[in-house]
């Protein structure tokens, strides 16, 4: 059996054709909210039911309940708030005169309605404890921190409805979580372990990529890059997908792997966020979750395992797969890790992002132990880091 989404239920809260065009149509007379990029992202993934049981922003209780305890106030384990805060000055002053029950359009920067929201409360929240219960730390170099203490602390809660969203990157399609599942039944898998990334594959993920297609309990795997929001410094997010699309298309059975993008911004929270995405793929369809070292890190703000561990603390009905780092061994001869190899790190091919990085940089060979030629390819291309700006 392909897994129940979190909570038991797929929660789709879109709006249909019809009321769009209505509600465009009415849109000048409206209130209305400009939303931040991370938010019109949540909004989206709340609407196609990837936030499952998430019917809407959290209101102060259920915020304080996930920043207190790690749950929604039905126990339900969720990690990390999923709130709306108002990044203009002029909403939040406008917003002050909401009216529970009032409908307030969502709109984006260049004025596009993207969503509704049925306004149930207004709140202020405490920027520093929403960092240290979230990320651990109120550091300002931690990026999603600087963001946040630099941010408003003036947060609108409710029901939402979306509009449908369905982005493709280098051509390949985001699916929903019901489509997603729709096509798992077609294909007969029921167990499929999903691998969260935000950088371009090299062997060592592609290694525990055929460890966890090995396992007889795990009929597929889902290539599940995060191609929404990243920092600067990141590869961009088509260089990505089509740096995947080289892997899968050269060295994977289609009946075995697929890949999809997901439109979500990039929460470095370290733990919190690992467990966060495992319950985001679960709603995918995901009956596995693929943990490797320092999963949803930066710098050095997380111990490397602490991801791991957090899955011990929160059943949230998924099977974690925790792997160690590996790499390939001159001696072995091969990809392992320090639970196979016995040789001294000195015998290591360095599989870092920086090493890599550092040899596309100089322009020269890189070898077959750290990348795959035609992923290499696609990362020698200029330009294919996110810049000051950009993002
Ligand atoms: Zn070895």
């Amino acid at each position: 059996m392909i897994p129940q989404p979190h909570g038991g239920r797929l929660i789709e809260r879109l709006l249909s054709e019809g009321r769009r065009a209505e509600l465009e149509s009415s849109l000048a007379s409206m209130p209305s909210v400009v939303l931040g990029v991370d938010q019109l992202y949540d909004l989206a993934k709340i609407g196609s039911g990837a936030y499952s049981p998430l019917e809407g922003f959290m209101d102060s209780a259920t915020f304080r309940s996930v920043l207190d305890h790690g749950r929604l106030p039905t126990g339900l384990p969720w990690s990390l708030p999923i709130h709306l805060p108002l990044p203009r000055p002029e909403d939040r002053a406008a917003s002050e005169k909401f009216r529970p029950g009032e409908t307030i359009a969502l709109v984006d920067g260049h004025q596009r309605l993207r969503g509704v929201l049925h306004f149930d409360e207004r709140f202020r929240f405490d920027p520093q404890r929403l960092a240290e219960a979230s990320f651990g730390t109120v550091d300002p170099t931690h990026p999603n921190v600087g963001e946040i203490l630099r941010g408003s602390d003036v947060a609108l809660a409710g029901r939402i409805e979306a509009v449908p969203d369905v982005p493709s990157f280098a051509g390949v399609p985001e699916l929903s979580p019901r489509a997603m599942r729709e096509l798992f039944q077609q294909k007969g898998w029921k167990s499929v372990a999903a691998y969260q990334c935000r950088n371009p594959p090299h062997t060592a993920h592609e290694y525990i990529q055929r460890l966890t297609l090995e396992r007889e309990d795990v009929d597929a795997l889902l290539i599940h890059p995060i191609v929404g929001r990243l920092k600067t410094g990141d590869y961009r997010p088509e260089v990505i997908m089509q740096a995947y699309q080289a892997l899968v298309k050269g060295y994977c059975s289609p009946e075995r792997v697929l890949l999809s993008p997901l439109t979500i911004s990039m929460r470095y929270a370290g733990p919190k966020a690992a467990l966060f995405l495992a319950i985001v793929r679960k709603n995918f369809g995901c009956s596995h979750y693929i943990v490797g070292r320092d999963q949803a890190g930066v710098g050095k703000f997380y111990d490397p395992y602490a991801c791991h561990r957090i899955f011990d603390q929160f059943d949230i009905g998924v099977t974690p797969l925790r792997y160690e780092e590996s790499f390939f061994c001159r001696t072995c001869q091969s990809m392992a890790s320090t639970k196979v190899c016995p040789h001294p790190a000195t015998d290591r091919v360095d599989t870092s992002q920086t090493r890599i990085r550092k040899a596309l940089a100089e322009g020269g060979e890189i070898p077959v132990e750290l990348l795959r030629p035609e992923v290499a390819a696609i990362l020698r291309q200029p330009n294919v880091l996110l810049k000051e700006g950009d993002n």
